[in-house]
């Protein structure tokens, strides 16, 4: 570590912010004795707040149908070899029940843009858990809807919301979607959720087609000022049958150095552990909260339609039932000296 990277390091830890060129300058001239410096102090930052507990999000994934035809996307809608399925209300339900047996205290219902999960239907989903389940947090994945749908699902008592904003770019995010996709819709959406209330998750793909250096000191920086209660990142993992199928996946390592410089930007953040990371390898889930993640979110999907949920290649848990997906958490956890608790692990407010 250069006294440079030691000097934007300090700064970054006793000021949680650094200017977009600062940013830059540290993730272009990272390496190993940086990375491990500012996990360390990612690590006790979190430790202020949630101690080592790690909190379970159980998701259930929906749908992939979806309207939208975002390249580096799997369930895209020109992707015809999309073996497509939809879960019923019961499906939707028997999975958040079995959740819930399971100690789960929150779900994410996601899934792709599908027109059959109108305003009514959703809310009827929403309602169903929380009249049965009224101590369990429901967060929804639905992607961009209009101001009124979430204001419906609100009342209707969701109580968070994850969209990823993708790219603080607009020029970036023009070249990940199709024309008809705009970057000013998505960050409507993101400050529409956080205006109605929801505890609000924004995040982006690391390594993504076309980004830049640059691109991820604007995602730092838009991170700074949105504050959101929640980020998922993960490395971008190429799908075969979309136009970035030729393209290298993101890095391990760069995502858990961002992991910890998140962390280091909102202290209290909720910060999965994401599947794309367990995906490219073989610990990345546990390497994600050793540089300071604090949440995992197992699969509650029926088996049966794992596989298909398929946003890109070689996508881990998709064989086994939902108990064992989360023994199998659990044990991971444990391993590195964390432990997986059963509350819903809102957002630290009170310390
Ligand atoms: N339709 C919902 C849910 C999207 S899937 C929405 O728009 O929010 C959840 C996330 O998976 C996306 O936001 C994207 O960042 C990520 N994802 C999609 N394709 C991916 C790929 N090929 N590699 C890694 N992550 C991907």
């Amino acid at each position: 570590m250069n006294e440079r990277e030691k000097e934007l390091s300090d700064l970054l830890i006793r000021e949680h912010s650094l200017s977009v060129e600062e940013y830059e300058e540290l993730l272009s001239n990272r390496d190993a004795e940086t990375a491990e410096y500012l996990a360390a102090a990612a690590v006790a930052e979190r430790k202020k707040y949630y101690g080592t507990k790690v909190f379970v999000r159980g998701l259930i994934e929906i749908s992939n149908i979806c309207k939208n035809d975002c390249l580096y996307c799997g369930i895209r809608r020109s992707n015809r070899n999309c073996e497509r399925y939809r879960l019923s209300d019961e499906d939707i339900l028997a999975c958040a029940d079995e959740g819930w047996r399971l100690g789960m205290r929150t779900v994410v219902l996601q899934g792709g843009e599908d027109p059959h999960y109108t305003d009514d239907v959703v809310c009827g989903i929403v309602r169903g858990i929380k009249e049965k389940h009224p101590e369990c947090a429901v967060t929804l994945s639905l992607g961009e809807r209009s101001r009124e749908s979430y204001v419906k699902f609100r009342e209707a008592g969701a109580d968070r919301y994850l969209l990823r904003h993708e790219t603080a770019n607009a020029e970036h995010y023009r070249k990940l979607h199709p024309a008809e996709m705009s970057y000013d819709n998505r960050m409507r959406c993101l400050r529409d959720l956080r205006d109605l209330g929801y505890q609000t998750g924004c995040g982006f793909m690391v390594g993504s087609p076309y980004q830049t250096m640059r691109n991820l000191a604007e995602d730092l920086r838009f991170i700074e000022t949105f504050r959101p209660e929640m980020c998922g990142i993960g490395p971008f993992v190429p799908h075969h049958e979309t136009p970035f199928a030729g393209e290298p996946a993101g890095s391990v390592e760069l995502t858990c150095f961002l992991l910890s410089v998140i962390r280091l930007i909102c202290p209290r953040v909720l910060l999965p552990a994401t599947t794309a990371l367990g995906t490219m390898h073989p610990q990345g889930r546990e390497l994600g909260i050793l540089a300071g993640a604090n949440v995992v979110m197992p699969n509650l999907s029926p088996v049966d339609v794992r596989k298909q949920y398929e946003l890109y290649d070689n996508k881990i848990c998709t064989g086994e039932e939902s108990a064992q997906c989360i023994q199998c958490l659990a044990s991971r956890i444990a391993s590195i000296g964390y432990e997986i608790v059963t509350d819903r692990g809102d957002f630290a407010t009170d310390v």
